[in-house]
């Protein structure tokens, strides 16, 4: 094993072989919904070794935590109108940490952002036995029947936990608050979520190391307690508490590795 490694002072655009690993739990707090006819946020998977869970693609976590990255920033007053998925300003914080295409993105620069933040699969603790579906329309006050049925919907049901592991390439003090910060702040997951989906994230700590070493697919196999002995906690990091500042000095930072020309323009 190396030593002890840290984070980086500064951003440069060059990998430098440093990954902070942020091993992380959700908890339902509500049922989470799956309709059958949406592209889901949460499905089901058969693994030939852990059996049946339930999971959520990357993809999808990934979109909410930098939507909430993004709202964050815009309160802050930086770069108010970069949005996804064509408005990308290819120059904020954001766009740093989940990158972009300079081509596609409104700002069309000539120049993409790899994206600093990777992730896999979050996969459900312990086996899916609790899954209960049902069907959406609404029963007739007179009759009590349903009618036509419209969708199957499925239930995540309440307290199922899943277990996440978020990669950040190159990490900075700030890059990793902001990143810990919007952890926090993601609060729903599924279909339906201004009713259904509520649920709470606990990080449960962190590696910082040369590689990729942990993946959700082996903390998967682990009880919640044995997971946590994998990592060492959160408190060790000493996260920077000013958040606010952070994605100020990120927004300043990354003015000096984009191409010059680029930078000129804004
Ligand atoms: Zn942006």
């Amino acid at each position: 094993m190396n030593e002890a490694l840290e984070m980086f002072k500064d951003l440069q655009v060059l990998a430098r072989g440093v990954y902070l690993q942020i091993v992380f739990a959700v908890k339902l707090l509500d049922d989470a919904i799956i309709r059958s006819n949406e592209p889901e946020e949460v499905l089901t998977f058969r693994y030939e070794k852990l059996g049946n869970r339930f999971i959520i693609p990357w993809r999808k976590f990934k979109g909410k935590l930098r939507r909430l990255v993004m709202e964050k920033q815009r309160f802050l007053g930086i770069s108010t109108d970069c949005a996804l998925k064509d408005n990308l300003c290819m120059r904020c914080p954001c766009c740093l940490l989940f990158g972009g295409t300079g081509e596609t993105s409104s700002a069309k620069t000539s120049y993409n952002l790899l994206s600093r933040v990777l992730g896999e699969t979050l996969i459900s603790l312990g086996n899916m036995n609790d899954v209960s579906t049902y069907t959406a329309n609404a029963v007739s006050e007179e009759d009590l029947t349903t009618g036509q049925a419209l969708m199957s919907i499925l239930k995540v049901p309440v307290e199922t936990e899943f277990v996440g592991v978020l990669t950040l390439r190159d990490p900075t003090p700030e890059l990793a608050a902001i990143v810990c910060d919007n952890l926090n702040r993601l609060t729903r997951l599924g279909a339906s979520t201004r009713e259904w989906g509520k649920c709470e994230i606990d990080i449960l700590g962190y590696q910082l190391i040369d590689r990729e070493n942990l993946s959700t697919y082996a903390l998967a196999q682990l009880p919640l307690d044995k997971i946590k002995k994998e990592v060492n906690p959160l408190s060790d990091l000493k996260l920077l508490d000013n958040v606010d500042r952070c994605y100020r000095e990120v927004n300043e930072q990354i003015m000096r590795i984009l191409p010059a020309q680029k930078a000129k323009s804004k």
